[in-house]
Formats: C-alpha cells, sequence, structure tokens
C-alpha cells in the first residue's frame, strides 16, 4: 500500500526533477506509465521487484538521525531522502560530464549519478528548538529507471530522534527551493505543517519569490513554485522576513550567501568559543562544488556570484577553525573544510 499510495503522489521526471531545483524544464506528471506498471504488479505470478520499480541504490542510513555538540548546542541531523541525479551535460556550464565522473571517483562516491543526500538540521541551544530547513516533505519524489528521488523523512526521523514536531518553536529557512520547502506544506492542502513554529528566511528571498511580476518573468517549468510560494507563504502569519545577517535566535546569526538564490543564507551557530556554519546549499555537493569552486552549476541562480559566496563562506569556515555542514552533503553531513589545491576538500573523518 505504501508504495502504491507513494505512486500516487506527484511522480517526476529527470527533467522536473530538475525544474524542482530551480531548473528549466516541463512538469511531467507520469501517472500514465505507472497505471502500466500497476497493472503488471497486480498480473499473477509478476514480481514486485519488477525493472519499473523504483530502485534506489544509495542505502538509507540505519538510523536516520545523527548528533553532534557545538559548545552547548546539540545539533541533530535529520535525514530526509536522496536524489540519485543522472548525469546530464548541463549539469555544470563549464566542466564536462566525464570531469564530473572524475572528481566523484576521487571522492570515493559512485559515479553512476551524482549522489544528492537530503539533510536538515536540529539545533538546541538556550532553550530553543529550532529546525533548519524543513527537506522536500512527500513531494519532491521521482522514479524512473535512471532517476531515484526520494524525500519526506523528515517528520519520521525527527521522532525517531525523540523530537517532538510540535516543540520546534523556529524554523530558519535558507531558500524557497523545492527540497527545503516543501517540508513546510501539505501536499495538495497546502496546510501549514509547523503552524506553531515562526518562520524566519532572508528579506531578500522572502522579496524574490513573493513579487507578483516574479511568475511572468520565469521560464515556464519554475512558474509552479513561484505560484505555489505566491498563493501560500503571504497568507501565513507566522512568516519572518528578516534583513541582514541578524541574530535570529539566541546562538544563531543568518550568513548571507547569495547566488544560489538572491537570498541564499547559511546558519552560523555559536556557543562559547565552538562554532558550527550550516552552510545550506553554498557548497552543495562538495565532491564537486567544494574541489571546484570554479565550476559553475546550472542549479545557481547567479553562478558567479555563488562562486563569491563559496569562497567567502569556506574561506571563513577555515580560518575561524569551524564545524560545517551542508544539506547535500555525504550523510549525516559534518566535517571540516580544509583547502586542497586550487579548491577545499570535505574531511568527514575528524570532527
Ligand atoms: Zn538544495
Amino acid at each position: 500500500m505504501a508504495l502504491l499510495a507513494s505512486r500516487r503522489s506527484l511522480v517526476l521526471s529527470a527533467a522536473a526533477a530538475a525544474m524542482a531545483f530551480g531548473l528549466d524544464g516541463t512538469l511531467t506528471v507520469a501517472e500514465a506509465r505507472h497505471c502500466r506498471h500497476r497493472s503488471h504488479r497486480h498480473a499473477p505470478g509478476r514480481h514486485v521487484s519488477d525493472q519499473h520499480a523504483p530502485h534506489q541504490r544509495t542505502p538509507d542510513p540505519a538510523q536516520g538521525y545523527d548528533r553532534t555538540k557545538v559548545g552547548d548546542a546539540e545539533i541533530t541531523a535529520i535525514y530526509d531522502g536522496v536524489w540519485e541525479k543522472p548525469h546530464d551535460q548541463a549539469y555544470f556550464s563549464n566542466a564536462t560530464v566525464g570531469e564530473t565522473k572524475q572528481a566523484l571517483a576521487a571522492a570515493g562516491f559512485t559515479t553512476a549519478f551524482v549522489t544528492i543526500p537530503i539533510a536538515t538540521f536540529v539545533v538546541r541551544l538556550n532553550g530553543k528548538t529550532v529546525l533548519c530547513d524543513a527537506g522536500g516533505g512527500d513531494q519532491v519524489q521521482g522514479f524512473n529507471p535512471d532517476s531515484v528521488f526520494v524525500s519526506g523523512k523528515t517528520l519520521a526521523n525527527l521522532k525517531a530522534a525523540g523530537i517532538d514536531p510540535a516543540e520546534v518553536e523556529t524554523i530558519l529557512v535558507s531558500h524557497f527551493h523545492p527540497d527545503h520547502i516543501f517540508g513546510l506544506l501539505g501536499k495538495e492542502t497546502n496546510a501549514p505543517v509547523f503552524p506553531n513554529a515562526e518562520i524566519i528566511v532572508s528579506a531578500a528571498e522572502y522579496k524574490f519569490w513573493t513579487d507578483p511580476s516574479l511568475t511572468g518573468r520565469l521560464p515556464p517549468g519554475r512558474q509552479p513554485l513561484a505560484r505555489r510560494i505566491q498563493t501560500v507563504i503571504p497568507q501565513w502569519k507566522n512568516v519572518l522576513p528578516v534583513e541582514g545577517e541578524d541574530e535570529v535566535v539566541p546562538g544563531i546569526r543568518f550568513v548571507s550567501a547569495p547566488g544560489h538564490t538572491p537570498g541564499h543564507t547559511a546558519f552560523h551557530v555559536s556557543s562559547g568559543a565552538a562554532q558550527l556554519m550550516i552552510s545550506s546549499d553554498t557548497a552543495y555537493v562538495p565532491a564537486l562544488c567544494a574541489a571546484h569552486p570554479t565550476w559553475h552549476g546550472a542549479f545557481d541562480q547567479d553562478a558567479p556570484l555563488a562562486e563569491t559566496s563559496r569562497r567567502k563562506l569556506l574561506d571563513r569556515v577555515i580560518a575561524d577553525r569551524m564545524l560545517i555542514c551542508g544539506t547535500h552533503f555525504p550523510w549525516p553531513g559534518f566535517g571540516r573544510i580544509a583547502r586542497d589545491g586550487t579548491g577545499y576538500a570535505l574531511d568527514v573523518a575528524h570532527v
């Protein structure tokens, strides 16, 4: 039943999954194809594991949460899902698929696809429980033989970690891409998943996506995202846009890192001398974007600005010897950054 239910949910083609991250693309709801599979599935003698079944090759972690301490702050990484992104020439404008595979191999990853995990982070500090981004909900899910994209495990893994979603008082949003905010919205209903939490986002990000003139300026593939944001977010009374690099809750500051989106934001946690940079999508897949900061990714709305922000943020993390984590870092996402040749290397072994 669970499988059928997930198949009834929004099913995205690889192109649409790319759109979900902010690229041009056409939304393809592949219900018709899957109806055929469903009938196969029920045919006598037909095995469940037919060749069209979603075949996630990246195993879910045995435990969907992971804890570390930063001074007095308790940081819990929460596993939301994974996208096994097929290679495509458009991923980087100035790196080939061959170079991308080489970089993945150099970091010890499969070259069959780009492994893009999705994590959210809970910070408990000074008596507050703060969730950083909300994952993709159960709404960024795509299955076809080449592309597996599953999100929406944040709520279940919060509970597994002993964190009642109702105790989340504050949610910090890095940017308005689906894999970071759809976890805030009920599927089909758009009902708030965290009605009692204050949702804090940079004013630049809020203004960009809620500008009524935006939809007409976007390519068709990105318009549904803008429409959904504009239909829902301005109606919510619990959304607080903030300017600049304020301390948004005691011990956590916004760090402006524009380029990926106009208001893309990292979160700096400090407790005593201990510091953590929750880098969001500043260097989203470190094996690619940190190792090769000059590579201009199609997911970065303004790639040269994203490169500037990436270097600035990683240089700061190195200079201040702080711990770093990121939404799409290798699970569970905590590591140390060091300079490595012309780029940066993430060391996850010595946290
Ligand atoms: Zn992302």
